[in-house]
């Protein structure tokens, strides 16, 4: 559940209450002059000119309305949401979206997934299940991520332990690694719906624009038409969110893998359990085996090292 504030002058407040007027119900509340209740949103707006979006979809609605015009002020204020101010009513455009995951995990991969979207597949995607990120645990994600797959371009590109290690060992920042990963899983999804383009494209944000660029200046194409920034984006558009569960589901297929090979559930994360576990397989099977399904140069390793020494 979230509550979204947007602000509407006189002139925007009509297109706003038109668009709602279907699900239009009657609240006699001081200062309320319409409200409306949609499958998962409430919507309430007040004499004043703001709109209050509360419920399950209330990002997702809010983010429709956000636009320079309307900066979504209290939307950053409620949910944390950074980055570019986005155009009205893009949660309902044509988007291809990205995002990453396995990152702060010690063991396992970082697997990233781009996903495009067009308006008239939204619907469709939603049905399929992709809902309110707060809702959606592994087994769910699990679920859906097949009928996914099949119903949108999307690429998933998986960096393994070793080769993430390999360049990590060389110097290069996760940022750098985000970046290049993120580029080619959107380049490879516009190169298979050419001579589409999407309206826009949406990268759930973890570098400022220019630092993004800057890791990616000597890749050999860089996809810039188009593209903005949103942190939280998996609530602001549905390619992002269907990009983060693809990535998420190819990250748990990993380390079910690398579980059967280590002989031991591997832990997600980066706490005291998986120092435990960590130092268990040192024991089990040596410290380059450790290496072999993990982000070594994580502090786990040390910690991991210490417990081994301890005993
Ligand atoms: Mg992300």
């Amino acid at each position: 559940m979230s509550n979204q504030v947007i602000v509407f002058t006189e002139k925007e407040m009509p297109k706003v209450l038109n668009f709602y007027e279907e699900d239009k119900i009657t609240r006699n509340a001081p200062g309320v002059i319409f409200a409306a209740k949609t499958a998962d949103t409430s919507i309430t707006a007040y004499r004043s000119g703001k709109v209050l979006f509360q419920g399950g979809g209330a990002e997702r609605e809010a983010a429709r309305w956000s636009t320079s015009s309307t900066p979504a002020v209290a939307n950053a204020k409620s949910s944390g949401t950074k980055g570019d101010i986005l155009p009205e009513k893009f949660a309902v455009m044509s988007v291809l979206g990205s995002d990453e995951t396995g990152t702060g995990d010690f063991f396992g991969p970082i697997t990233v997934a781009a996903c495009y979207i067009s308006s008239e597949k939204i619907e469709l995607v939603r049905e399929l299940g992709v809902k309110d990120s707060k809702q959606l645990t592994d087994t769910y994600m699990q679920q859906i991520a097949g009928d996914l797959k099949q119903v949108v371009p999307h690429c998933v590109l998986t960096l393994d332990n070793t080769k993430y290690n390999e360049i990590q060992s060389k110097g290069w920042s996760q940022g750098k690694i985000k970046a290049i990963l993120h580029n080619q899983a959107l380049q490879q999804v516009l190169d298979q719906i050419k001579p589409e383009y999407p309206e826009y494209i949406l990268i759930d944000q973890f570098a400022e624009r220019k630092v993004y660029y800057n890791h990616l200046k000597n890749e050999p194409a860089i996809v810039q038409d188009k593209v903005l920034f949103s942190t939280k984006a998996e609530n602001l558009h549905v390619s992002v969110a269907t990009a983060s569960i693809l990535a998420r589901v190819a990250f748990l297929e990993q380390m079910d893998q690398l579980s059967v090979t280590a002989g031991v559930t591997l832990p997600k994360g980066a706490g005291p359990r998986v120092d435990q576990v960590a130092c268990q397989i040192i024991r089990k099977k040596g410290e380059p085996f450790l290496q072999s399904i993990t982000k070594a140069h994580f502090a786990n390793t040390q910690k991991a090292l210490k417990l081994v020494y301890k005993k």
